[in-house]
């Protein structure tokens, strides 16, 4: 591994993305400097997945650019991206769930293969060599995320919070400069976010690599975060260090949903007030809305928050856009235990589908 020093900085400048109409993101820019961990925040359909979109190259922006060290990224495939050190994990798991841990890992490494499937298959003495010594590799990352026991089990009959751990390390097997991982510990309970957060700052702390983080548990996120940047209706609202963002009136303002004076722009229709029966969960529309909150805990945001309002009946998880293999394990998850209180990001997971 190469020291922070001699690893790029990640730098968003100006990036803008638009869905008929509604403006996802509107000229956003921030940087990730080399070593850090990075959080990119902000309530439901702030624009955080869509700017990991961007970021791996899933979407293209109407304007902006990202440049990884020298490197434009902006207009490069997902693969090409990934080829320059920038890993990402989904929102929803991304596993094969037949394919063992150790399969799934190996997928990780498929770009730094050489013999490729036919030379593999043929067991040419190269293939056999490279294969040994990426399986030793793929050993020492799952050992590193404390995984190593469970390199022979399918995926699909982990716990969640392993196969969120498995995510981890398979795009560590990609070898990369950067990692983007979107919503971490979403739906694991107080253990399991404590394990993920000791392995994230593992990866920083021993391996030097940067992390650009999306996450709603505050408590993860001011706990381990060099920087926060706070994104709200695609618009960046505050970018600084935990301490200093959570002090931001705009950052509390948008948290704990007392007016929004802007509004969405472009038109789009104006936050839905809040419904009150729990249970009904009307089906996301499509394209993508916002996901549903496992929780969130304003205390964790503000010493002197006000006390956590009522659950919001939970909305069915959004499908993601992202091409990624079904995400069954999120439909089974176990209730979180309730050390952290539900609490949703107040009314715009509900605001209508763009027109
Ligand atoms: P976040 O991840 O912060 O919750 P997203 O990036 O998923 O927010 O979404 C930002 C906004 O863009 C939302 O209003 C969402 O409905 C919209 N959006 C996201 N992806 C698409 C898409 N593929 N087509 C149209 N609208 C989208
Ligand atoms: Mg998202």
């Amino acid at each position: 591994m190469s020291s922070v020093g001699d690893r790029p900085s990640l730098a968003v400048s100006d990036v803008t993305v638009r869905f008929a109409g509604l403006t996802a993101l509107d000229t956003v820019s921030f940087q990730v400097e080399p070593g850090t961990i990075h959080a990119l925040i902000g309530p439901n359909g702030a624009g955080k997945s869509t700017m990991f979109n961007v970021l791996s190259g899933v979407y293209q922006p109407a304007a902006g650019s990202v440049r990884f060290g020298g490197v434009e990224l902006v207009g490069l495939p997902p693969h090409s991206i990934a080829g320059l050190g920038v890993a990402r994990t989904f929102q929803n798991i991304a596993l094969f769930p037949a394919a063992t841990v150790e399969e799934n890992l190996m997928l990780g490494r498929h770009h730094l293969t050489r013999a490729g499937f036919v030379g593999a298959g043929l067991r040419l003495p190269f293939a056999v060599r490279e294969d040994r010594r990426h399986r030793a590799r793929v050993s020492e990352i799952a050992e590193f995320l404390g995984i190593e026991g469970l390199l022979h089990l399918p995926a699909g009959e982990l716990s969640y919070g392993d196969q969120k751990r498995v995510e981890m390390a398979r795009a560590l097997c990609v070898e990369p400069a950067i990692l983007l991982l979107d919503e971490p510990v979403a739906g694991m309970d107080a253990t399991e976010t404590g394990e993920v957060a000791t392995a994230i700052r593992d990866i920083r702390d021993g391996l030097g690599i940067s992390i650009l983080l999306v996450e709603h548990d505050m408590g993860l996120v001011m706990g381990i975060a060099d920087r926060v940047t706070v994104l709200d209706f695609g618009r960046l609202i505050s970018d600084g260090t935990p301490a200093e963002v959570r002090a931001d009136p705009e950052v509390i303002r948008a948290y704990l949903g007392t007016g929004h004076e802007g509004g969405r722009q472009n038109g789009a229709a104006p936050p839905a007030p809040a419904v009150d029966e729990p249970g009904v969960a009307a089906p996301p529309p499509s394209p993508p809305a916002s996901e549903s909150r496992p929780a969130f805990n304003p205390n964790d945001f503000r010493d002197d928050a006000p006390p956590a309002p009522e659950a919001e009946p939970a909305t069915a998880p959004a499908p993601e856009a992202e091409g990624a293999p079904a995400p069954e394990a999120e439909a089974e998850l176990p209730p979180d235990p309730g050390e952290r209180p539900a609490w949703s990001w107040r009314e715009n997971e509900k605001k209508e589908p763009p027109s």
